[in-house]
């Protein structure tokens, strides 16, 4: 699913925040994506997500080698996958049924499919009854789950998630947590970027450890 080979990046100015990091996440796998602050978690997410382009090394996404992108295709390529943010950059003008459906309009989906598609992802999360709230009325938690809604509304193939619980208490954090497992479940693949390193270690999921930009555990694979 995803494939890094000796991934740098060096951004403008000179600073190298990530030098030659190689790891495979496999179809279908949920990893965690760990280190102290700048360590260049965001920075894998942003290669992935193609904001950003490796300065060397070959980043590859469902197959698709991203060094090579066209920037028409970007769009296509980014449907491919849902994005979970600390703070959810949720759009607090709107309902939540408004906030999840974003995505599908955006992509051109049928006007007749998304009310269906809306509340198939809102159930999935457990939030049915909560679609015609504005995001201002909910807690921290349950817009976190409203940013996981939209995140999946696409049926994306991978979630990438940054730092998804850094505003939750730990049982929120652990429900979040569970809510990704369910969708790795079902044959989804998830990276999360995450400092937490206590909630990790009681996970059984493989952690790539980043240290000043090196990978220095699970990277191992295969
Ligand atoms: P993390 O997500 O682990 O906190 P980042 O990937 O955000 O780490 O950052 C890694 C390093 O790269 C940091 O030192 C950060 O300051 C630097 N960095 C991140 N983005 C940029 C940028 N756009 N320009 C210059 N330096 C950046
Ligand atoms: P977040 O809080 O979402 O992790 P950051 O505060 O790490 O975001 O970064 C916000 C923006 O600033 C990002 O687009 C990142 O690329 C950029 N950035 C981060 N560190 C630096 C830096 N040292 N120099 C320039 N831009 C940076």
């Amino acid at each position: 699913m995803i494939i890094f080979d000796q991934v740098s990046k060096r951004y403008d100015g000179g600073f190298e925040a990530l030098s030659s990091v190689s790891f495979h996440l496999k179809q279908g796998e949920m990893a965690f994506l760990t280190g102290h602050s700048g360590a260049g978690k965001s920075t894998i997410l942003k290669l992935i997500s193609l904001m950003e382009r490796p300065s060397s090394g070959q980043v590859r996404v469902n197959g698709q080698l991203a060094n090579k992108t066209s920037d028409k295709m970007i769009p296509f390529m980014r449907r491919e996958f849902g994005v979970v943010f600390q703070n959810h950059r949720l759009l607090f003008d709107r309902t939540v049924f408004d906030n999840v459906a974003l995505p599908l309009i955006i992509s051109g989906e049928s006007p007749k499919d998304i009310p269906r598609r809306v509340r198939a992802a809102l159930d999935k999360v457990g939030l049915l009854n909560k679609e015609k709230f504005n995001p201002i009325q909910l807690s921290g938690g349950e817009q976190q789950r409203v940013g996981i809604a939209r995140a999946v509304v696409n049926k994306p193939a991978l979630i990438l998630a940054d730092e998804p619980t850094g505003n939750l208490d730990p049982q929120l954090a652990k429900d979040i947590m569970a809510l990704f497992a369910e969708f790795n479940r079902v044959g989804t693949s998830v990276l999360i970027a995450s400092h937490d390193l206590a909630l990790i270690a009681r996970l059984p999921y493989r952690a790539l450890t980043l240290k000043n930009g090196k990978l220095i555990g699970g990277g191992m694979f295969d």
